[in-house]
């Protein structure tokens, strides 16, 4: 179970409209903040525990420097977000560069900012190497395919999925970096997405230890580091948990101890990439009913539209819904909450129980602080929305403005009409 409640009140939010109007992403500062060092807190017992924030979650600069200031450090997957990271000041260490199907010039990116380099792929080592030096530490994605059903109780289907490197190709390519004179490795993985199970996050982490005890007797090689991507789950439904990071961390603590410890690998840094729970909770879309429509269904039109939260008209994925002002009231209405792209698709909730909802009613749309504004999109010329920021004291700052024609019609030239 978990309490969905808004961080702010329905006064605090028809002030905020009047110098941003409807819709926008407000994320809550001080909730991110101190789910952060929750996180950070609850793995103090590993050496140089890393949290790299992906930022593809929420790619804004403001965030990112929130983040950073709590020590967190960046999962960068394209040429933007490395771009955004030095801007922020982030580099070095601080960065690994996950990325996939990649053009060079991301590399040379990444490397100029000495990020940590993770191949997806072992034709990358030729890649690498054919376009300029490889780095002397280089990290490797790791996709278990259908070995993982054994003893695991993982969730997905790997061999179905375009990333990383199979098992026999991790040694394969390990030994070739080695004799090409690389210096360091790391180990990565991802191999459940939001995910509230525990133990399928701990039985990931077991797999990489026995990978890396794996390696030790095999290669001789120690590894310096294990990434084990990001996947913690958000629970967007009420009836469900969030996962508990001191659970998640005792439960690592316990496979770590039992597999790395007596094999001399206790040496090594942990990290994790996760987006989603990290700001995901803590952001939530404003929007106003302005229209509603009594015809087979019952629906509610708002002001905003699929182009500022992909998910619900992607995947259908449950997004919480609050009435402004109308908490507490019965939820004795049946309503599909629409946007107004011309693809039925384009519903923030459908056959949802709620309050009546009158025109003018602001809804406010729950979990949507990561892998919300930055999967927007422009179809149908819809424009995406702003990004607020309250502080601690309920103050606000624009973190991004919204979208103007202009923006949107920059790359058109009208100049020969
Ligand atoms: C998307 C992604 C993440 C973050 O996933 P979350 O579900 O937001 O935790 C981390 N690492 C890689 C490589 C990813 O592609």
């Amino acid at each position: 179970m978990n309490e969905k409640k808004v961080p702010f009140t329905e006064g605090e939010i028809r002030e905020i409209i009047k110098t941003y109007p409807t819709p926008f992403h407000i994320y809550d500062e001080e909730a991110i903040r101190a789910n952060v060092r929750k996180l950070i807190k609850a793995f103090d017992w590993a050496k140089d525990f890393k949290e790299y924030f992906a930022v593809k979650a929420t790619p804004n600069p403001y965030i990112m420097k929130i983040l950073k200031a709590e020590g967190v450090g960046a999962d960068c997957s394209s040429l933007p977000e490395l771009l955004l990271c030095e801007k922020v000041g982030i580099s070095g260490d601080d960065i690994i560069f996950s990325s996939n199907d990649t053009p060079y010039q991301e590399f040379a990116k990444a490397m100029e900012l000495g990020a940590i380099i993770n191949i997806d792929d072992i034709t990358m080592i030729d890649f690498l190497e054919a376009n300029g030096p490889i780095p002397d530490r280089i990290c490797m994605r790791y996709n278990p395919g259908p070995l993982l059903k054994d003893g695991n109780d993982i969730i997905g289907t790997p061999e179905e999925s375009k990333y990383g490197l199979t098992r026999d190709q991790i040694f394969e390519a390990m030994a070739i970096l080695k004799q090409k004179g690389v210096k360091r490795f790391g180990l990565h993985t991802m191999v459940v997405s939001n995910e509230l199970n525990a133990n399928g996050l701990i039985n990931t982490a077991k797999m990489m230890f026995e990978l890396a005890v794996e390696v030790k007797e095999r290669l001789g090689i120690y590894i310096d580091f294990i990434d084990f991507g990001g996947g913690i789950g958000l629970p967007y439904r009420p009836e469900e948990s969030f996962v508990d990071y001191d659970v998640l961390s005792a439960g690592i603590k316990d496979q770590f101890e039992k597999i790395m410890v007596p094999n001399g690998l206790d040496d090594i840094r942990l990290s994790f990439e996760c987006g989603r729970a990290i700001t995901g909770p803590y952001g939530y879309l404003v929007t106003t009913a302005i229209h509603h429509k009594d015809i087979w269904k019952h629906y509610i039109g708002t002001d905003a539209s699929m182009a500022n939260l992909m998910r619900p008209g992607m995947y259908g994925a449950y997004h919480h819904l609050t009435v402004l002002g109308k908490e507490e009231a019965p939820a004795d209405h049946v309503y599909d909450v629409t946007g107004s792209l011309c693809e039925n698709c384009d519903k923030f909730a459908v056959d949802r129980p709620l309050p009546e909802i009158k025109d003018g009613d602001i809804l406010v749309i729950h979990d949507t602080g990561a892998h919300g504004h930055s999967m927007g999109f422009n179809y149908n010329g819809k424009l995406r929305s702003a990004e607020l920021l309250m502080h601690k004291d309920h103050s606000v700052t624009q973190i991004r403005r919204a979208e103007t024609v202009d923006d949107l019609f920059a790359t058109l030239d009208f100049s020969d009409l």
